[in-house]
């Protein structure tokens, strides 16, 4: 196909504001699936995905437009991961196109998300389409909005597209102004092969397939390939494009977006940005902004029955094969025995494999607190990077403990701006920027990641009304004032419930997780102290005191099968609950006592 017929675009929307549903008008006036086949969020295929709304995996989708001016054009559209999580795979997904659509919901607005994405979009050179979607909404203000999109992002708005997804309406002047206002991709066929690995999958028919975008070049079945950041050689096996059904193909040229299978093992041979070329050409300047994937967010994952761990190894096995940014290591904890260590992007991914573990692979899983990755220096000189509060050296071995640092984008609605910075101001932020976008505010803090990863989002959420949107990225490591916090439960230590924390905000946090405890340990037939240590020094206590009695003497009388339903009752809440010593501690304990309030 001639590269001026060719046009790539990505959709960018805050989460909710419409994305999927214009895929799937675009899909559809372009007749690629029949009305018989069309489901809703045709792209989303994964059912966790589609529960949640949002999209792990890059997805694309060849259509064929025929325009007003009577030119036939092959549209790429790329849909990329809708969450902070997935930044890198978002921004390697913008890399393979020259332009987007960006989506707002007319009647919410600019959110926090959009603006992380539109930045992204911006430095990838892209050219930006702004759509206003929702125009049937009664609260819709596409001028408000549009001067918002000017005021906030910088942009030009005066011709952006009032558009309702769910109607149709608008929709096809987003066809003619993919055509007419996006560049066409530019790429030299007569140049060797030099391909973007966009992002890969693992399908149980195909094997691993691999999503491309080529730069020069030709790509064809049957070619010899080299990934430059791993120098692994495979034969093509299959080259194609998705419509969104997989249709193969001859080749694909320069500007084309599409996928090929080699008999990849796993996913995790294929990394995210990476460059591909002839298996010959040993030298090639790598395309730019390849980063390995990086885990950020640290936890402990124990099955609930001891006896099923074999069958916890064999899902995570399943799940590594495709995803390469979950990983994981073999773990033993004094309390909870063998389980995983595992690392995840974030916290939305780490609950999205919680989720499909329990789901799909029926084990139920204790979640130890989520920890960062803190960088501990030690007197001897020597340095460590700790994934796990429980490895953490002596105090008097260790001479300072750093921890990362991220710099976090909040938008949100005057009435909730208080609310939104003494949450930060509780969190050890410390603010860098608030400015106004008409009733909206925007601030911008520096926060501790372990303040944020594990109730952060949900509290802005909850102090906000749901209102605030949150976004954020890395930005270094700082010394912190940092101790270890331990759990003793009837005077044991329970390791997986042991965090690291600012001195400063220890015994606060260790008051709340007693109390906390106190309210989610059942009572037993002895009274059991709760506290809180760092080091040796108790911090916080609780006791639980005992029962007085046994549950089923008061069912005196000949009435067995009362006493019988009682006792399988109680056999039912102990399924998901833990041994500690004597005392027993249900599942859901290390989740919430973690939360703070
Ligand atoms: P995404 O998260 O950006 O992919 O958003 P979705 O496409 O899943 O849409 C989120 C919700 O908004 C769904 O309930 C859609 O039905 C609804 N929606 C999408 N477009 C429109 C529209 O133009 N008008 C109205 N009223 N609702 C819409
Ligand atoms: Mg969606």
């Amino acid at each position: 196909i001639d590269t001026a017929h060719i046009r790539n675009f990505s959709i960018i929307a805050h989460i909710d504001h419409g994305k999927s549903t214009l895929a799937d008008r675009l899909i559809q006036l372009c007749g690629a699936v029949s009305d018989r086949e069309m489901v809703d969020q045709i792209l989303d295929s994964m059912d966790i995905e589609r529960e949640r709304g949002i999209t792990i995996k890059a997805n694309t989708v060849r259509l064929d437009y025929t325009a007003k001016n009577g030119e036939k054009y092959v549209l790429n559209l790329i849909d990329t991961p809708g969450h902070v999580d997935f930044a890198y795979e978002v921004s390697r997904s913008l890399a393979a196109c020259e332009g987007s659509l960006l989506v707002v919901d007319a009647s919410q607005g600019v959110e926090a998300q959009t603006l992380a994405n539109v930045y992204q979009a911006i430095n990838n050179n892209h050219e930006i389409v702004p759509v206003l979607n929702k125009v049937d909404l009664p609260a819709a203000d596409a001028d408000r909005v549009r001067q918002q999109i000017e005021d906030v992002i910088g942009i030009d708005a005066s011709d952006a597209i009032p558009i309702s997804a769910k109607t149709g309406v608008g929709v096809p002047d987003v066809l003619e102004a993919i055509v007419h206002r996006l560049p066409a991709p530019k790429g030299d066929r007569s140049k060797p092969l030099k391909a973007l690995l966009v992002d890969s999958w693992y399908d149980p028919y195909l094997g691993v397939v691999v999503l491309v975008r080529i730069i020069d070049g030709v790509m064809k079945k049957g070619q010899k390939v080299r990934l430059v950041s791993t120098n692994a050689v495979y034969q093509l096996e299959r080259v194609g494009v998705s419509r969104p059904k997989k249709e193969t193909v001859d080749e694909l040229g320069p500007g084309e977006i599409g996928f090929f299978t080699a008999s990849i093992k796993q996913v995790a041979d294929t990394r995210v940005g990476d460059t591909i070329v002839d298996e010959k050409n040993m030298d090639v300047v790598p395309l730019p902004g390849f980063r390995p994937a990086q885990s950020v967010v640290f936890a402990g994952f124990f099955p609930v029955d001891a006896a099923r761990f074999e069958e916890l190894r064999e899902a995570m096995g399943k799940l590594r094969l495709n995803d390469a940014s979950f990983t994981y290591d073999m773990e033993t904890s004094a309390a909870l025995g063998f389980g995983f260590r595992c690392g995840f992007l974030g916290l939305l991914h780490l609950e999205i494999v919680r989720e499909r573990i329990e789901r799909e692979f029926n084990v139920d899983i204790i979640t130890t607190a989520p920890s960062v990755i803190y960088k501990v220096n030690l007197r001897d000189g020597s340095h460590l990077d700790l994934h796990n509060p429980a490895d953490l050296p002596d105090q008097t071995l260790i001479e300072s403990i750093e921890e990362p640092w991220i710099e976090a984008t909040i938008l949100v609605p005057d009435d909730y701006l208080g609310s939104v910075l003494k949450l930060c101001e509780d969190r050890r932020g410390r603010q860098k920027q608030l400015t106004y976008a008409g009733s909206r505010a925007m601030v911008v803090y520096d926060l501790p990641l372990n303040e944020v990863v594990f109730d952060f989002y949900d509290r802005l959420k909850s102090v906000s009304r749901g209102y605030a949107s949150f976004d954020y990225k890395m930005i270094g490591y700082e010394e912190g004032d940092l101790v270890r916090l331990g759990i003793l439960v009837n005077a044991e230590p329970v390791d997986a419930l042991a965090m690291i924390v600012h001195r400063a905000r220890a015994e606060q946090r260790g008051r709340v997780m007693c109390e906390k405890l106190k309210e989610l340990i059942p009572r037993h037939m002895f009274q059991i102290p709760i506290q809180a240590a760092i080091g040796g020094k108790i911090v916080a206590r609780e006791t639980l005191s005992a029962l007085r009695k046994d549950v089923t003497s008061k069912c005196y009388g000949g009435d067995i099968s009362r006493k019988k339903k009682l006792l399988d009752k109680q056999k039912e809440g102990k399924k998901k609950m833990r041994q500690f010593g004597k005392v027993e501690i249900p599942q859901e304990a290390f989740i919430s006592a973690l939360k703070m309030d």
